[in-house]
């Protein structure tokens, strides 16, 4: 464990079913009687390691089909919450998509669907409280594949389920093929409700969809942002408005958003003075840690250790805790023995 595993930290953008622990799942093969593509926990690792984007998407929806009780989602959510835990994570906002999904056009059912999208999000819920020394919000992410109509219901349900955390309503799927416009109501009700809201935008598409999250959906925070680097007027307009940028370096590695590390525009968005957090996306597909990420940017990117201890500490003010609860969150951290490298 070198500092960077053991320095506090925090996470903004992390897919709850992107991060579940190889050995929860893999109990939960054992459960279902086991499956012909994996016979042991090596097998399982295996299959994860990404190699591209069809790829992803079929090792997702292949895992699926192991979450089939309420119990199983306590279950990976407790897991989930452990891995947290040991890697001294002890803040997350969460994303997670409990219903019917649609990626690339298919409609998908990802989990069973006698299982209740309210149910599932408290079955997560009873997991994630069984790790006290991690505190978990939840944000709930409308796909851009799925009619907007049809997300109306799944916003509609989310209404009652912020006593269970669930603090913000997040923008995921096909960035390329179904820009936010789509959305704009949507977010717009979600925010008189009280969400806070966030998209993914700059990731598979240009600028303009990062213009368009901001401009037609009122986010505040941006889901990687990393194609902003091509627009000079949009650096500006991040800046000036304080937009909060949850990056994920090794994430955009891994699915080509970048082809070189040295290429991420994170350092200069970072001397840019622009918002940027750092956070892993889908750990369990990309084979990260946030550790790793921060060691990343030490080596490529010359980052300090203060300049760490700033991307961390921005982590804490680009989220959606109240005031009080980040500053307290703050010098937690900078009284924490493993403050200091
Ligand atoms: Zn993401």
């Amino acid at each position: 464990m070198d500092w960077f595993d053991r320095v506090p930290k925090v996470e903004l953008h992390l897919h709850l079913e992107g991060a579940i622990p190889y050995d929860a799942l893999w109990a939960l093969v054992q459960k279902y009687g086991g499956h012909p593509d994996v016979s042991t926990l090596d097998d399982l690792k295996d299959k994860f390691v990404f190699r591209d984007f069809p790829h992803f998407i079929d090792t997702w929806l292949w895992k699926s089909q192991f979450l089939r009780e309420y119990e199983d989602f306590t279950f990976i959510a407790e897991a989930f919450a452990r891995s947290l835990e040991e890697q001294n994570i002890r803040y997350a906002e969460v994303h997670y998509v409990p219903g019917e999904h649609a990626i690339k056009g298919h409609s998908i059912a990802r989990y069973p669907k006698r299982l209740n999208e309210s149910r599932i999000t408290e079955a997560l819920r009873k997991g994630l409280d069984q790790v006290p020394g991690v505190k978990v919000a939840l944000i709930l992410d409308i796909c851009r594949d799925i009619d907007p109509e049809e997300s109306v219901d799944t916003l509609n349900q989310a209404r009652d389920l912020k006593e269970l955390g669930l603090v913000g309503i997040g923008l995921g799927g096909s960035e390329q093929s179904f820009p936010p416009a789509l959305f704009s109501s949507l977010f717009m009700q979600a925010r008189e409700w009280g969400f806070n809201t966030t998209a993914h935008a700059g990731e598979a598409a240009g600028p303009s969809s990062i213009w368009s999250a901001l401009n037609d959906l009122g986010v505040k925070r941006i889901g990687h942002g990393t194609q902003a680097i091509h627009d000079l007027e949009l650096i500006d307009f991040l800046w000036k408005n304080n937009i909060v940028l949850e990056m994920c370096p090794l994430s955009n590695l891994r699915t080509n958003v970048v082809s070189d590390l040295r290429l991420h525009p994170i350092r200069r968005f970072f001397d840019y003075d622009l918002f940027v957090t750092v956070n892993t996306d889908d750990p369990f597909m990309f084979n990260n840690t946030l550790a790793e990420e921060f060691r990343t940017l030490a080596e490529f990117h010359n980052f300090n250790t203060q300049e760490i201890q700033q991307l961390i500490l921005n982590g804490i003010d680009g989220s959606w805790l109240e005031l009080e609860d980040k500053e307290r969150l703050k010098s937690d951290f900078e009284s924490a023995p493993d403050w200091n490298d």
